[in-house]
């Protein structure tokens, strides 16, 4: 018989359907993806290309050369001049659509991503993470910070070379608004942050755990909405991703850079959305929230039922999925 299972944060159920599971290795992309090339004269954030880029907003640098740039979106999803305005007219509702919206360039190779970059790399880009998104909390406009990566076509990215995004907006949609209302209500209860008692579980059952390193556990939750559906939580309580540490920065590139390793190797480079999700830093004390890394890799299509019920189906089993990425060798 299929299974329903809650997540104990989001509130979410799943039907985990045993019968119709595919087994781990059968979730391998077929399709071919093409060898890129290192450069490519075309791509506007390829070296020798900056001025395709509006202004840099930010930029690391070693040895003189860049390493990690920071530019607005071209076709910005929100306009970052402009003052927050709010309008209600009868029954409409109007805000002024005033935000930040940047690209972060990872590197200045274009054919390598965060799962093949060296950790010192990935460190670099996560520390770029936390510095844009301490500036754009700041911002008296913004409500929410949002650092997501599109990995693949499928996963709606249109440029090859490897970048991550950032759009902060001036207010908190509702299904976010409601999983904060959920943790405050288990906190309410417990007396104890609803990720972090997940996250004790999750290391004393073990199943699900994909890596632990020193600060970070990945793992596939147990009501994990689609296949190789993963989380990567930090082990120190904390509810603002603005708060990690440099020591945590260097733990969580390896943690991040091993787990994405083991979908590049284990599933064949497969498409993927991954989102950090954090309450901005002015909520920083909170006791009941915990930022988290979500990643999910498009391995099957949604449809009506998901759009209908909210519901997902999940024709995996989580505790297969953590065991079979635990025993993926990465190089
Ligand atoms: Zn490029
Ligand atoms: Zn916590």
């Amino acid at each position: 018989m299929p299974e329903l299972r809650q997540n104990l944060a989001t509130k979410e159920w799943v039907i985990v359907s045993r019968e119709r599971a595919k087994r781990p290795e059968q979730f391998k992309t077929e399709k071919v993806k093409k060898e890129l090339p290192s450069y490519t004269e075309t791509c506007p954030f390829c070296p020798g290309n900056e001025n395709k880029t509006p202004y840099e907003t930010y930029v690391l640098k070693r040895n003189e050369e860049w390493k990690v740039r920071v530019v607005p979106n071209k076709f910005a999803a929100l306009s970052s001049g402009g003052s927050l305005e709010r309008r209600i007219e009868g029954l409409t509702r109007w805000m002024s659509g005033v935000g930040i919206h940047e690209v972060i360039i990872e590197s200045p190779l274009h054919n390598v991503s965060i799962a093949t970059l060296p950790q010192g790399d990935v460190g670099d880009v996560i520390s770029v993470y936390k510095n844009r998104y301490l500036t754009a909390s700041n911002d008296p406009r913004v409500k929410l910070v949002t650092i997501f990566r599109n990995h693949g076509e499928s996963a709606g990215t249109s440029l090859e070379h490897p970048h991550s995004q950032l759009i902060a907006t001036p207010v908190v949609p509702s299904h976010i608004r409601y999983r904060i209302e959920e943790a405050m209500r288990y906190y309410d209860d417990h007396g104890e942050c609803v990720f972090c008692s997940m996250l004790s579980n999750e290391l004393k059952v073990k199943e699900r755990i994909i890596l632990e390193t020193v600060s970070f556990v990945s793992f596939v939750p147990y009501a994990a909405l689609s296949p190789f559906h993963t989380w990567i939580l930090p082990k120190r309580h904390i509810a603002s991703f603005a708060e990690i540490s440099d020591v945590e920065v260097e733990d969580l590139a390896l943690n991040l850079k091993t787990t994405l390793a083991k979908f590049f190797y284990g599933l064949s480079n497969p498409d993927y959305n991954y989102v950090v999700r954090s309450l901005p830093i002015q909520e920083r004390e909170c006791e009941y929230y915990h930022w988290y890394i979500s990643i999910v890799p498009r391995l099957t299509e949604t449809a009506g039922f998901e759009l209908g019920s909210g519901m997902f189906i999940n024709i995996s089993v989580p505790e297969e999925n953590a065991r079979f990425f635990r025993e993926v060798k990465v190089e």
